[in-house]
């Protein structure tokens, strides 16, 4: 199969993570006989510079014309001040994500078997294992809501935001919950407060009613509060755990902080038609940028979900993830994964040494 694939650079570290990944999907391609065709797009702050927007017209349309997006970061502090949202990086993220209709976010936190010991849990919770799938809801709810700020006779200034969620939008990303549950381990949990929230008690009603059409699926309703405790007391007893916006935007980051590193995560946000869009969950690392220090690792486990989820290539997926257990089982390791007194390879090496166990 020949795929065509809409590379973003981005700025920061971006770039360097970007070239790694693009040289695994070659030596996969070449093992299992696919061809890949990369556009390049150019969108954040080195969009700003060169054509004086982050998000230049026509970004979306040229995305969609490819079968998926791999993205490596966008911003840094050089872009950081402004007030016209076409020269704020973020924009462009915000943008993407509206454009191409990606509803749902795959956030997986697994604890790689050779980096158990950067598990911040109790040795006992980590050897039970961490391998979860987060599926964040991501244009619903109150970050989209209608804001508002105005003054009151009485209590001085307030302010409100809106959080509601339709029938259609907790359903799309209830079912893409339990498809995935079907692909993994068969459990769902969802995530709520439907103790004192209406959304939530919605959100629940239709859970209920999707549990029953995939009854091979174990299900449960875990409030966002034991949510939170049960991350980190025995994150072993979630497979796939489903939730609203804002609850999953502080639970995927409590789930990724129990794995480790930062420079290991993958995502992937995916809508109803192609093209999904893939990143690791780090940010551009200007600290860090163009001085080869970069963990490619969780760009490179990027296209291991893209493979998976946007082309159905399971084990070219399961390919590259096995290809880059064996090069930590082996005790490689980037500066930030590395224990004191270990060596540490750079990003163009940790590239190179995946791709020779592929
Ligand atoms: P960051 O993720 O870029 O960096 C946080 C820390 O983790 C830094 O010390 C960095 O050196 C380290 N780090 C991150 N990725 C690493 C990797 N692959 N290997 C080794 N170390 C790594 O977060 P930040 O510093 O808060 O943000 C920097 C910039 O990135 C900001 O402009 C922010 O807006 C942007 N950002 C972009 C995205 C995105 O493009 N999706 C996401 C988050 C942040």
């Amino acid at each position: 199969m020949n795929y065509k694939i809409a590379l973003i650079r981005g700025d920061g570290i971006g770039p360097e993570v970007v070239g790694e990944a693009v040289k695994v999907m070659e030596a996969v391609g070449e093992k299992f006989g696919h061809s890949f065709q990369f556009v390049d797009v150019l969108m954040g702050g080195c969009a700003i510079d060169a054509v004086g927007k982050s998000y230049p017209d026509g970004t979306a349309e040229k995305c969609k014309s490819c079968d998926a997006v791999l993205l490596g970061a966008v911003g840094g502090p050089k872009w950081g001040h402004s007030t016209n949202p076409d020269k704020r990086p973020e924009t462009a993220l915000l943008s993407i994500r509206k454009d191409l209709g990606l509803y749902a976010n795959l956030r997986p936190a697994a604890l790689r078997p050779a980096l158990a010991d950067a598990c911040p849990l109790k040795k006992e919770t980590a050897e039970k294992g961490i391998d979860l799938m987060m599926v964040r809801e991501l244009t619903g709810g109150i970050y989209f809501g209608k804001r508002a700020r105005y003054q009151t006779e009485d209590r001085g200034e307030e302010a409100s935001d809106l959080m509601a969620y339709s029938q259609l939008e907790i359903e799309r990303i209830g079912r893409r919950a339990f498809e995935l549950a079907r692909l993994r381990r068969g459990k769902v949990s969802s995530v709520d407060k439907a103790n004192v929230l209406e959304t939530s008690r919605l959100w629940r009603q239709i859970m209920h009613k999707l549990a029953q059409e995939y009854a091979d699926v174990e299900y449960e309703d875990v409030l966002v509060d034991n949510a939170a405790m049960q991350l980190v007391r025995d994150p072993g007893q979630f497979d796939v755990v489903v939730t609203e916006n804002m609850f999953g935007d502080i639970l995927s980051d409590e789930a990724s902080m129990i794995t480790g590193s930062i420079g290991l995560l993958p995502s992937a946000s995916i809508g109803d038609t192609a093209p999904g869009l893939y990143e690791p969950i780090h940010g551009s690392a200007p600290d860090i940028a163009g001085q080869d220090k970069a963990n490619p690792i969780a760009t490179i486990l990027s296209v291991a979900m893209m493979f998976r989820y946007s082309f159905q290539l399971p084990d070219e997926a399961a390919a590259i993830e096995c290809a880059v257990d064996a090069v930590l089982a082996e005790g490689w390791r980037t500066a930030d994964i590395a224990k004191p007194g270990e060596t540490a390879v750079g990003t163009q090496k940790m590239g190179e040494l995946i791709r020779a166990k592929l």
